[in-house]
């Protein structure tokens, strides 16, 4: 399973405007390329196929982003492909600090293979995020993950899921993601998640 590809997507890019801490000392462009950097390095260790989607710094328009995907669905196969998309949350426009907290995790609408993914990031969240919030959308038809018409999760052909990683308008939450324990934490979900559905497919 390990010819399996990951592409680890990044949100967002220098040249984007907001998506900042109110205090400026987290910027989702960077602190999401810092995260998605190391979780490739990790899969790589552990002996997976894993590369960024976009390395580069400036904003990758989303329909590009899809189009990277699904190159790489049609030549190697839809189910070979998965692709994560990581973000940090906010809920308002970055100037002050508001009270919404914690992890939460989006697929596209519908029973798709992404949920199995989903489900697979909701364990490790809770196992990795000590003490966090878990933000668990509960449906009626049982799917824990947030559903959302993201162009990245409903266009790309293979599994695909975006995580919220905390919310960078929250003092608190900003405080856990830029420490050694919240970053490495951030990074451990990620890597374990994507192992454990991997290897929950042989
Ligand atoms: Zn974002």
């Amino acid at each position: 399973m390990e010819d399996k590809l990951i592409l680890i997507d990044n949100g967002h890019g220098n040249n984007t405007p907001g998506k900042r801490s109110p205090d400026g000392k987290l910027i989702e462009a960077t602190y999401t390329r810092d995260i998605a950097s190391r979780v490739v390095n990790a899969l790589r260790r552990l002996g997976y196929n894993a590369e960024l989607l976009t390395p580069e710094l400036y904003d990758v328009r989303l329909l590009e982003r899809v189009h990277r995907v699904n190159v790489k669905c049609q030549s190697i196969g839809k189910d070979n492909v998965l692709c994560v998309s990581i973000h940090c949350n906010a809920a308002g426009n970055g100037k002050e600090w508001l009270k919404a907290t914690g992890w939460e995790i989006w697929t596209s609408p519908g029973k798709t293979k992404s949920d199995d993914l989903a489900d697979s990031f909701v364990a490790m969240a809770k196992r990795h995020f000590d003490g966090q919030t878990i933000r668990e959308w509960k449906k009626v038809d049982g799917e824990r993950d947030k559903e959302a018409k993201f162009t990245i999760l409903t266009d790309t052909l293979c599994p695909a899921v975006l995580t919220e990683n905390f919310f960078m308008d929250n003092r608190k939450d900003v405080k856990y993601l830029l420490s050694d324990e919240g970053r490495s934490a951030v990074v451990r979900c990620h890597v374990d998640a994507i192992v454990s559905y991997i290897s929950g497919l042989i």
